[in-house]
């Protein structure tokens, strides 16, 4: 693992303590999920759901998991079978990578890349490919996507919503992917945290498309829908087969996780669409009031049609190196934001852009803009 030090989260999140400044970096809420969903958390403590779960999360969750996929995309999974609970979304990508991928295989994925892919693909022992997103669309170019795949591709690891862009694949897109994915025999692991963040335009599981049920392993998280990200719920659907070998992995890493928080995420998935399309429009407002905010203060923002993140070009206000100016942005004006450098392998692409997150409370947002609109 060398050269993998501290994440850029535990770095900026660290800077924002020490200095006082308003935390758009990491990108968590900085209020509760529902109340409802907490006091079933509650309740299974005080029933005594405090020992291990079974391995593969308990069956109220599981077919919660099913009964989701079955309501808002019409995908049919068995809940026995084809769902495993992980810690985290995190954990579903680290064991799916180890799971699949052999030593000298190649994984597929876009940069700017989540953090972690890098890592699990490292320790895997596998290597990655990168196809490159540009702005202002984040669009990138099939040839591209063509020209990273060789005979050693194992996986296409695919994000949508996108972190850090914002980005939301649209059909045509997936749709490409999913051709190569079936004439090169490709597997694809599709990370969907933000399933219920799309502000623009619809989410579409890759899973969904022509030939793709039988090969795409699904991720996502009760962190980002239920704003619970601390608990560390994740989940991982698909054919049998694939699911089993990601449990073995599971099984080794950390076996089984969360138990009083498992009946309260099942508790959460249950909840009416009200709850989903209240959700989504509540974050939407957060994305306008800090985009339309960043732009009064002179950054050129590409608004992302989805996820907590807005992504600015530093050179927009004078800047010209994403690093430094966020280790000098809490000095500057009290804010705290990402330089999407890290999320790069072409450090070119990414030198000047910079990520906020937004999913804050207004007020904070409305600080976080009145600091910035100082910088000018
Ligand atoms: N994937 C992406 C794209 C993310 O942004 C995050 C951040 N939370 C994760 C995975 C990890 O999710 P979890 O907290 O459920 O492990
Ligand atoms: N996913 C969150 C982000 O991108 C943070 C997750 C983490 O702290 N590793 O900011």
């Amino acid at each position: 693992m060398q050269g993998f030090g501290e994440t850029i989260f535990a770095e900026m999140s660290a800077l924002a303590v020490r200095t006082g400044a308003v935390n758009l970096g990491q990108g968590f809420p900085d209020t509760d999920g529902p109340s409802l969903i907490a006091e079933a958390a509650v309740d299974a403590i005080r029933a005594g759901h405090n020992q291990y779960p079974p391995g593969v999360g308990i069956p109220s969750l599981r077919a919660a998991i099913a009964d989701h996929q079955r309501r808002f995309y019409g995908i049919e999974l068995d809940a026995d079978t084809e769902v495993l609970v992980t810690a985290g979304a995190t954990e579903a990508i680290a064991a799916a990578l180890l799971a699949l991928c052999d030593r000298g295989d190649e994984v597929v994925t876009f940069e700017p890349y989540y953090d972690s892919y890098a890592a699990c693909i490292a320790l895997a022992g596998a290597e990655r490919r990168v196809v490159t997103l540009r702005p202002p669309s984040y669009g990138f170019d099939p040839q591209d996507l063509d020209a990273a795949i060789t005979p050693r591709t194992r996986l296409i690891l695919l994000n949508t919503p996108h972190n850090p862009t914002g980005k939301v694949f649209s059909r045509d897109e997936l749709d490409h992917v999913a051709r190569l994915a079936v004439e090169h025999d490709l597997l694809v692991v599709t990370d969907e945290v933000y399933e219920h963040l799309v502000f623009d335009g619809e989410h579409v599981p890759i899973a969904t498309l022509p030939g793709m049920a039988e090969r795409t392993l699904t991720i996502s998280s009760a962190g980002k829908t239920f704003s619970f990200t601390g608990w560390k719920i994740g989940w991982i659907s698909g054919p049998a087969a694939l699911v089993a070998a990601v449990r073995t992995v599971k099984q080794f890493l950390t076996d089984v996780n969360g138990a009083p928080f498992q009946p309260a995420v099942a508790s959460g998935l249950a909840l009416g669409d009200g709850y989903f399309t209240d959700f989504t429009a509540d974050m939407r407002a957060k994305r306008d009031l800090l985009c339309d905010g960043l732009g009064a203060a002179g950054f050129e923002v590409f608004v992302p049609q989805g996820t907590y993140f807005a992504t600015v070009d530093v050179r927009s206000v004078g800047a010209d190196d994403g690093r430094t100016f966020c280790l000098e942005l809490p000095e500057r004006c009290g804010v705290v934001a990402v330089p999407n450098v890290v999320f790069y392998d072409d450090v070119d692409a990414g030198r000047t852009l910079v990520r906020f997150a937004f999913c804050k409370r207004t007020e904070v947002l409305e600080e976080a803009i009145h600091r910035l609109a100082a910088l000018g």
